[in-house]
């Protein structure tokens, strides 16, 4: 029994919150007004046959659609005093000579005592005005500023009479809508404001499909397939600059120019394309790398912000990605942008998720210290590129695995490198007493002394995100241009012990690659 008045009580409650304009007071059902076998040539005569005048009311002809029996199913769209009366539409339908049948449906308000004086004065901007003001009290945007009425595009109102459901009542409102595209945000703002601009009720809604900055492409490569791009359900949308039809891979801190395989960058121009049309540049098995630049760029900020807590390597410049770089089988950084090859036989296209990460780690280095000019500079930067490449997949799959770029490479090998073990590759050191064997040639292979120190402390129980916010930090704060190991390592300690991190796990993998941190001193730096 108690049970019973649980799910009625539930179920009436439920029934309350639902709209019915059946149940709204005054309403009349329009298919009762016309009686049977009564055919009409146009929607003036429907309006009679209902019953109005027609000097207050008219009828719009709306969007048609076959059915069947050889009929035509049409919208009217209702006005009062030449304003749209939202929520109130009727159907009627036409038969093969184009001839209103009399079978006509839908609901038709009672409107009295209207006054149409309402919002007279009310201009544009102010209208824009609220609706910006709607999105801002609807809407968190931490630490990227308020929405301006500037910010608003496409921006449209219309003067309508809106019926309140429940009591019937009709009143002048204005509906106002708008885009906002600014980076990272693309909303769809609507909402109705009575003659004073107080909001009767509203809507953000996030872009789904037209030209809403998703379009669509496919990501990874021919072994490796990698995300869906586009508007839908269970895709990513890349959150593109858009210019009426136009998609532009350009946000606030990055933007993608494609070399089209050529060698003089100069003469690389930045992605544009019709939206609707989507991205297709398909070169040596990568499905796009322009898409795929441009979106793990924008995770590695998001990981930088959320993880790394400081953003300000990207936060004062906009960051040029280079794409289709020749047939090159390699990535680099040049102290100014970032450049990805079209990779060769052995190797698809550079632009993969880690290693657009390790590239956009090289930017940070650069901006905080200008390191890496050589010898255990080079490992310790190529190092730190290496996590920030495999934080990219971290933040995205808490069940990554500790390969480097494992969807790079065709065959023979399934990674560029191992942070597990470094040595895998044959080439790559994972002890500092190790770097006299490969520094004279081949410096950048002491990269395995940090990688696998990294994995290590993973390893020992501290979270990854923590290790990377302790390793960023130490590159902020404590690396300078000729940092090698010993001091990096001290520096990364130091950063863990300021962030109040338990130190021990950090000691005990450096030691485990041949770095022994007794001599690092936090005294003083807590
Ligand atoms: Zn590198």
């Amino acid at each position: 029994m108690i049970a019973l008045l649980f799910v009625l009580g539930v179920a009436s409650q439920a029934s309350a919150c639902l709209q019915r304009i059946d149940h709204t007071p005054g309403v009349q059902d329009a298919s009762k007004l016309i009686g049977p076998g009564q055919n009409f040539n146009d929607v003036e005569q429907i309006v009679e046959a209902l019953g109005l005048n027609s000097d207050d009311w008219s009828l719009e002809e709306g969007p048609r659609r076959q059915i069947k029996y050889d009929l035509t199913r049409q919208r009217l769209n209702l006005y009062y005093e030449g304003l749209r009366v939202r929520g109130f539409t009727l159907q009627a339908s036409l038969n093969s000579d184009e001839e209103y049948t009399g079978a006509v449906s839908g609901f038709l308000p009672t409107i009295s005592s209207l006054d149409l004086s309402a919002g007279a004065g009310v201009r544009r901007r102010d209208l824009k005005q609220a609706l910006a003001q709607y999105v801002n009290d609807n809407n968190v945007r931490i630490n990227q500023g308020d929405i301006d009425s500037k910010d608003l595009r496409h921006f449209s109102f219309e003067r309508q009479i809106y019926v309140d459901f429940s009591t019937g009542k009709a009143s002048v409102v204005f509906f106002a809508k708008a885009l906002v595209n600014i980076p990272n945000y693309i909303r769809s703002p609507r909402a109705l404001f009575d003659g004073n601009l107080n909001l009767i009720k509203g809507r953000v809604s996030v872009r789904s499909k037209g030209s809403s900055g998703c379009p669509n492409a496919l990501g990874g490569n021919l072994q490796f397939p990698g995300l869906t791009y586009g508007p839908g359900a269970g895709e990513t949308c890349l959150n593109t600059k858009v210019r009426g039809d136009t998609c532009i891979l350009h946000s606030k801190r990055f933007v993608v120019k494609d070399v089209k395989e050529k060698i003089d960058r100069r003469e690389a121009e930045i992605v544009k394309f019709n939206c609707e049309d989507g991205l297709n540049d398909t070169y040596n098995g990568g499905y796009s790398s322009n898409a795929d630049t441009f979106y793990y760029a924008q995770v590695f900020y998001d990981v930088l912000k959320s993880w790394g807590k400081d953003t300000s390597p990207f936060d004062e410049k906009t960051t040029t990605l280079y794409t289709h770089y020749a047939k090159h089988p390699n990535a680099f950084w040049d102290g100014v942008a970032a450049t990805f090859g079209n990779g060769d036989e052995v190797v698809f296209p550079y632009a993969v998720k880690e290693i657009i990460g390790h590239e956009l780690g090289h930017a940070i280095t650069e901006d905080s210290c200008n390191m890496a000019f050589d010898g255990e500079s080079v490992a310790v930067d190529e190092a730190f590129a290496d996590i920030c490449g495999k934080a990219v997949s971290a933040y995205l799959d808490p069940n990554f695995n500790w390969k480097f770029a494992d969807n790079l490479i065709r065959s023979a090998r399934d990674a560029l490198r191992y942070f597990d073990d470094p040595t895998k590759d044959g080439r790559t050191i994972a002890n500092v007493n190790d770097f006299q064997k490969v520094v004279a040639d081949h410096p950048a292979l002491g990269v395995g002394v940090f990688d696998k120190f990294f994995y290590l402390v993973n390893d020992a129980g501290v979270p990854f995100q923590s290790a990377f916010e302790a390793v960023v930090l130490a590159n902020r704060i404590y690396w300078h241009g000729e940092t090698g190991f010993y001091d990096g390592a001290c520096g990364v300690l130091r950063a863990a012990n300021d962030l109040g991190q338990d130190v021990t796990p950090y000691k005990s993998s450096f030691l485990q690659v041949g770095i022994d941190l007794s001599f690092c001193c936090l005294d003083g730096t807590a």
